[in-house]
């Protein structure tokens, strides 16, 4: 049988053609039959236009359903799908394309121009627009073809994608996803979280990261499902829409976001049997409002753009094994997760270290990175993710947060999380960010980034923040400056820009 992601994913949708796959905004909705056709007829106008199988096809466009069916196209016919993320400008693109070399590129209709300039300046040959709707030169194009009926018979190590990183710890990386990976995955998410006949996933996640893409539309379409599918998050429409949705998934940002709301009530949530959170922490009070809400406990499970989903909370909770909040439960089947020093030597229960993975859901490499691939894995094949973490004495993982982020001040380690949680504690405080802050005396200081939230009798002030950490932490871990800011600086998947606050404080100890 076809190793092809797509061929996998398409033996586990529904029989009758005419089943849904997608409820769009505007009310139309889209039949399995829909998708194999435009998604075949994307792979013929590929073939068409000479895309070989191995070539890159890269999109900066807007989510749209047609958006979904070309990724699949271009999957189908053995191409390598390039998503990129709408938010980056015309410099960042050039770096994209010129380091992807890309046979096509996809993009919204506005940038055609500059896009083409961009295209003809890195080699790359084609180039298509979609707009929001879906609609554009791309889908003109292959209007009318015969849809592609048999797919490309890519091996499970052939290329299905490159995802970049987010670029959280430096410039994104190109990461190589194999039909295996993806495929591995998808069937792994859907047996884990119990996924079922019926369901319907809430879909308002970005379609350019593995969260929207892989994690929730190839779950959902290797349960042979369907979703409701919007453009972005809204918490006004997902408190109107939850009544007829069973799963969704979300960064923590849109489970504060539906707490606001209050209209988001138990009996809004009472269809649900699944909320799932990652690409960042979910705080430990998030997941208790939203249990004393809604009476629902929110599922975190932990991945990244590498590795597709590693660790999950359990679906089905047991006595000694309940959904732990602050932790990201335990890894998928099939993956092994271990910590390890920077040495390599492996730790134990309880102890600090770097989280290693290994397992069908791991990356082949950074595309066009050997050196930097050869240094993120182990010669046993483990992949190094810099995520700090531990396992406790249960088997939970933790994530405390990332190597790149660790404080070394007066020579101590410092973990952020651990004075995150306990200023996060305080009254007064909606969140907050630890960082480590260039210092002459201590190499980094410890310095608090704080979210103030409404509090009796006034603010919280910067000497309360201090006294409260000197009472709970060693004095090596006590911020020696706290900042307060209206928001904390965020990407689009809710990852807090740690980066930006070295840069906005990088002055502070002189
Ligand atoms: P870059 O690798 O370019 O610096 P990035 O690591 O943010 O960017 P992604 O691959 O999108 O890019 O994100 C993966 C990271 O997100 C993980 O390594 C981890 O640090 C974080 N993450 C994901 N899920 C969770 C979670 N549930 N709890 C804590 N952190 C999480
Ligand atoms: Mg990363």
């Amino acid at each position: 049988m076809s190793e092809n992601l797509y061929d996998i994913l398409a033996a586990r949708f529904p029989s009758d053609g005419a089943k849904p796959v997608m409820h769009l905004e505007d009310g139309s909705v889209l039949s399995y039959g829909d998708l194999k056709a435009q998604a075949g007829r994307y792979a013929r106008l590929l073939t068409d236009l000479g895309v070989k199988p191995g070539d890159r096809v890269a999109v900066q466009t807007d989510k749209s359903a047609n958006a979904v069916f070309f990724y699949l196209g271009a999957v189908k016919m053995g191409a390598v799908y390039l998503p990129l993320n709408v938010g980056y400008t015309g410099a960042e693109i050039a770096y994209f394309l010129s380091d992807a070399k890309p046979a096509l590129v996809v993009c919204r209709p506005e940038s055609e121009a500059a896009l083409r300039e961009i295209a003809a300046n890195s080699g790359v040959p084609h180039v298509h627009t979609m707009d929001a709707q879906g609609g554009g030169s791309l889908t003109d194009a292959a209007a009318g073809l015969e849809p592609l009926a048999e797919s490309y018979p890519a091996a499970a190590d052939a290329l299905a994608a490159i995802l970049y990183t987010s670029g959280t710890t430096g410039r994104s990386k190109g990461a190589m996803l194999t039909h295996g990976n993806l495929s591995s995955n998808a069937l792994a998410l859907r047996e884990i979280w119990g996924f079922r006949p019926g369901d319907r996933l809430l879909h308002m996640l970005p379609i350019f990261h593995v969260h929207g893409l892989f994690v929730a539309i190839n779950t959902t379409l290797a349960n042979g499902s369907d979703m409701i599918f919007l453009p972005k998050f809204d918490a006004a429409q997902a408190v109107a829409l939850l009544p007829r949705c069973s799963v969704m998934m979300g960064v923590p940002t849109f489970y504060v976001r539906l707490l606001a709301e209050a209209g988001f009530t138990k009996e809004v949530a009472a269809g649900m049997r699944l909320f799932v959170s990652g690409s960042a922490p979910l705080l430990e009070e998030t997941f208790q409002a939203f249990e004393r809400r809604t009476g629902q406990r929110i599922l975190e499970r932990y991945g990244m753009t590498e590795c597709g989903m590693i660790t999950s909370n359990p679906y089905a909770e047991t006595p000694g094994r309940p959904r732990r909040a602050g932790t990201v439960g335990f890894a998928l089947p099939e993956v092994t997760v271990r910590v390890a020093d920077e040495d390599g030597r492996v730790l134990g229960r309880e102890e600090i270290g770097v989280l290693e993975v290994k397992g069908p859901n791991v990356f082949t490499g950074y595309w066009q990175m050997p050196e930097k691939t050869a240094e993120e894995f182990r010669a046993d094949g483990f992949f190094i993710t810099g995520d700090m973490s531990k396992i406790d004495a249960e088997g939970y993982v933790h994530i405390v947060g990332r190597a790149k982020d660790l404080v070394i001040s007066g020579g101590y380690n410092v973990y952020p999380k651990e004075i995150e949680l306990v200023i996060d504690a305080l009254p007064g405080v909606a969140e907050s960010a630890v960082v480590g802050l260039p210092h002459p005396d201590f190499g980094e200081a410890v310095t608090a980034v704080v979210k103030r939230c409404s509090l009796d009798g006034g603010e919280i002030a910067e000497e309360a923040i201090i006294e409260a950490c000197a009472k709970d932490l060693a004095r090596f871990k006590v911020p020696k400056r706290v900042f307060f800011v209206e928001d904390l600086p965020r990407n689009t998947m809710g990852k807090v820009q740690k980066a930006e606050l070295r840069r906005a404080y990088g002055e502070t100890f002189g």
